[in-house]
């Protein structure tokens, strides 16, 4: 049995099966005002070869039984012991089938955790995922029991005249005093985690789609009253993404009908409950007014990755939860790729690996590392993190680069055929790879199990006289933590050399290992690859299109990499390369004690920078790309050690206010070239357009000292894009600015009663930099409209200052990790899950000096010593200590 009481540690290596087999299960679910009563009626097995005396052992959280029968009789007092976290029952009769009835009563109102039953905005709506399940009634709550639900819900008419559970509807019908009924009956085998019920006065929108072999599903989205004509994008992109899971992976939908609902109060972004994802509704309501161009993107990427996950996850499911990168890691690679078939492939990729660099790369150099497969969890809420998910994903994206489009499809094909039905494991899924390119991945499979970032040097050597060129490529990993191995790794390196009019030079290697096309599949600590008539020595483009997740270092010249920013074919390179300097530029600048340089880039390099702005023959989104530098905490990894915000935030803004005196007229053209008034379109086109504009109007507003340019610009805007864009150059630029303080206000009446728009309106001032910003958002914390029951919008002003506000949380004085600490605590007495999300803020702390880091001790080791603590806060503080 997997345990997970208070203070535990699950380990994989103990993984074993139930001692008893469920077949089915029926649950009867009377929602009341104030309270709901739950009664399961669950075929089970004793299991061949469980012991005759064995009790069966279920699981529990925060719960209530009401009722307990066997075979319709009430089990004696002596057969079971039931506590809130568990239920044990004995003497269960010899024979093979038995059916048990268990009722619970719980109360959805006072469930702030989000787990389970609970209420947002009157509606009643579930979260199972992961052990959600059992803080509803006891049950085999993990991922590995699978099997066909049928559901009857019981409800007041008037407040929840809409009932939906999972699989097809059956029949409903009235109850009499203003009650009624619905039932619903899942035909797919599925584990707890995927079960949903939502029950609500909800609005729909509908819509339907014809699947490739002609079923007809209809397609609904419920949301609040008056908000339904804010799902419309939601609905065309979830037909899009079932129109392009049957086109690139042969996948279709399996059930009549397919519900979204859109919730307020919600942990995460949204789940994929079989046939009735629920969604935060930031994942699904947009217009123009109110929502930006990222957002109309969030919402086409959580839409198709919910979608995507009736067969990676659903159809497929996880044998148990150290396995949680199987559905996830592969979900996030679907809809990365869904999103470059739909939009641009190269600005796609290059957002994932900035979120990558920012998001994983932090998490698997410092104190929370693990291995994309874990070994052991003591909360596994905490173990959806980036490294599980976006490492997770270039796992997939690996073995697709390794084996090349045509195997890997073979792979997932066989993956589908072969484990449609079942909870299965990593092992398996790179096994199907293995047999579909008959291929040996088990150098590739250590990716899965060994945590960190691995480092790859690149070392080259060009003999002129024979025209040879030699390249060695060396992979090591220095792990830290973790201690999970640092065994050679098999991993694709995709590259190009490159002759002085941009062609990639026909080569091949007459010397060294396996090379395919344009992909090195390096395997070894260090390998080294000769060409011999290379045609005059070339540029290296390597580790085109990030196809590794590794720390490159390659020491090319200055003017090798300016000459590749201009002339490499693979665009993705190009980003990289001047990203990668002034990453390297901007961590210099940022780590000199003393005068900070007025031109940290230097001259080329900015110039550079503002000749690829200017370039009208590349995608404009291409260019705003170019022109958005590494966040400060990108710059502060790339330290390392003994970092100062202060130091790394004056660098950047040398280096803003550099490229726009230089930038001055291209910005002045790109700015005009974008009428403020064009209608409003969320295509990728017309958002790179945007963001294009919008980063000259920021560097132009930067240049001239004229944040009235800003100013200006929300006042005439069309769109929440722009506005949205000028009121964060006036927060992120001119915090401190009278003006600033002026369009925010204003912002506020406008918006007072969106709340999505809100969140932004707090997000943006929590994350203005300057010592100045805690003193404002002490004020905020207590504005009417803060409340940290609603995690959307305790993250937009708790979690944007604690995760993306380097000066202001890192004030030398320590106020903003004491503030931040007092925000956790009472945080955590509402939602422990949040709080723990949150607190991973303090992910990196050991590169700061010594003063801050001493500051942070005292407050993690301080709560480190609270008795009070949730399990989720403690478990990431006490792993961000060790
Ligand atoms: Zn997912």
């Amino acid at each position: 049995m997997l345990r997970t009481e208070t203070g535990q540690t699950v380990k994989l290596a103990d993984y074993s099966e139930t001692d008893f087999v469920f077949k089915d299960v029926f649950l009867t679910i009377r929602l009341f005002e104030g309270s709901a009563e739950i009664d399961s009626e669950i075929r089970i097995e004793r299991r061949a070869g469980t012991a005759p005396d064995a009790p069966l052992v279920l699981d529990g959280d925060e719960l209530t039984l009401t009722h307990l029968k066997l075979n319709g009789r009430a089990v004696a007092e002596a057969d079971y012991d039931a506590s809130a976290d568990r239920l044990k029952v004995r003497n269960l009769p010899a024979d093979d089938e038995f059916v048990l009835h268990v009722g619970t009563r719980i109360v959805p109102e006072r469930n702030t955790k989000l787990m389970g039953l609970y209420r947002s905005n009157g509606i009643w709506c579930t979260q199972c995922e992961a052990e959600g399940f059992r803080r509803i009634t006891y049950f085999y709550d993990r991922p590995d029991v699978l099997i066909p639900y049928k559901v009857r819900i019981e409800a007041p008419k008037d407040a929840a005249p809409v009932l939906l559970s999972n699989g097809n509807p059956g029949e409903s019908g009235d109850l009499g005093d203003g009650r009624h009924y619905a039932v619903w009956d899942d035909p797919f085998k599925k584990p707890s985690y995927l079960f949903a019920i939502v029950a609500g006065d909800l609005e729909r929108i509908g819509d339907s789609f014809t699947t490739a072999s002609g079923t007809e599903v209809t397609l609904g989205i419920y949301t609040d009253k008056g908000k339904s004509h804010q799902a419309e994008y939601a609905m065309d992109a979830l037909k899009r993404s079932m129109a392009w899971d049957e086109r690139r992976f042969g996948r279709e939908y399996d059930l009549d009908v397919f519900n979204i609902v859109a919730i307020a109060d919600f942990n995460m972004g949204a789940m994929e409950n079989k046939g009735l994802n629920v969604f935060n509704h930031k994942y699904v309501l947009l217009d123009p007014d109110t929502a930006t161009d990222q957002d109309y993107a969030g919402v086409e990427t959580v839409i198709a990755h919910e979608y995507f996950h009736n067969w990676t996850g659903n159809r497929i499911t996880c044998r148990d939860w150290f396995q949680l990168c199987l559905k996830e890691g592969l979900t996030v690679f679907r809809d990365q790729e869904f999103t470059a078939d739909e939009r641009d492939r190269t600005v796609q990729r290059i957002g994932s690996v900035r979120r990558l660099k920012s998001m994983q790369f932090p998490e698997d150099q410092g104190p929370l590392q693990h291995p994309v497969r874990p070994g052991e969890y003591r909360e596994i809420n905490n173990f959806y993190t980036a490294t599980v998910y976006d490492k997770g994903a270039e796992l997939v994206r690996m073995i697709a680069t390794l084996l090349g489009p045509e195997d890997f499809r073979k792979g997932m094909d066989l993956y589908f055929q072969r484990h449609d039905g079942d909870a299965a494991t990593i092992e398996e899924f790179v096994k199907v790879f293995e047999d579909a390119a008959s291929t040996d991945l088990s150098r590739f499979a250590l990716w899965y199990h060994q945590a960190g970032t691995p480092t790859l040097t690149i070392t080259e050597d060009y003999d002129a006289s024979d025209d040879r060129y030699t390249l060695t490529l060396a992979q090591s990993l220095n792990q830290g933590a973790a201690k999970t191995g640092t065994e050679p790794m098999l991993l694709p390196v995709k590259f190009g050399l490159v002759g002085p009019n941009g062609e990639d030079r026909a080569v091949s290697a007459s010397r060294g290992g396996d090379i395919r096309d344009d992909v090195i599949q390096l395997s070894e600590a260090e390998e080294s690859f000769v060409f011999e008539n290379v045609g005059g020595k070339p540029f290296l483009s390597v580790l085109r299109d990030f196809s590794a997740p590794v720390n490159l270092v390659h020491a090319q010249s200055e003017a090798d990499r300016l000459a590749l920013a201009r002339l490499d074919p693979n665009p993705f390179n190009r980003w990289r390369t001047l990203n990668d300097l002034v990453g390297e530029r901007l961590a210099k600048a940022g780590s000199q004690t003393g005068d900070q340089p007025t031109d940290p880039l230097g001259n080329e390099l900015v110039g550079s920078i503002v000749e690829t702005a200017g370039d009208d023959g590349l995608d404009p989104a291409f260019r705003a790309q170019v022109l958005n530098l590494p966040a400060d905490m990108e710059i502060a990894r790339l330290i390392g050690a003994n970092v100062d915000p202060d130091r790394i935030h004056a660098a950047a803004t040398s280096a803003r206010e550099a490229i726009a005196a230089k930038g001055r007229s291209v910005f002045e053209r790109l700015l005009n070239a974008t009428p403020a008034d064009a209608r409003f379109s969320p295509d990728a086109a017309s958002a790179g357009k945007r963001a294009l504009a919008n980063a000259a109007l920021g560097y132009a507003a930067v240049g001239e000292g004229r944040p009235d340019r800003a100013f200006e610009r929300i006042g005439n805007a069309s769109n929440m894009t722009d506005r949205q864009a000028a009121l964060a150059i006036l927060v992120f630029r001119f915090p401190d600015h009278e003006m600033t303080q002026r369009a925010l206000d204003i912002f506020y009446e406008r918006y007072e009663s969106e709340a999505l728009v809100l969140d932004k309106w707090f997000a943006l001032q929590g994350a203005a930099p300057g010592t100045a910003t805690l003193d404002r958002i002490e004020v905020l914390y207590r504005h009417p409209r803060f409340t940290l029951k609603n995690p959307n919008r305790a993250r937009s002003l708790i979690g944007s200052f604690a995760g993306m506000n380097p000066t202001a949380f890192n004030r030398a004085d320590g106020r903003g990790y004491a503030w931040f600490r007092d925000r956790l605590l009472e945080l955590d007495a509402i939602n422990p899950q949040i709080a723990a999300r949150m607190a991973t803020a303090f992910r990196t702390w050991r590169m700061l000096e010594e003063e801050r880091q001493r500051k942070i001790h005292d407050v993690l080791s301080g709560l480190a010593n609270m008795p009070q603590l949730s399990k989720d806060l403690r478990d990431i503080v006490d792993r961000t200590l060790a």
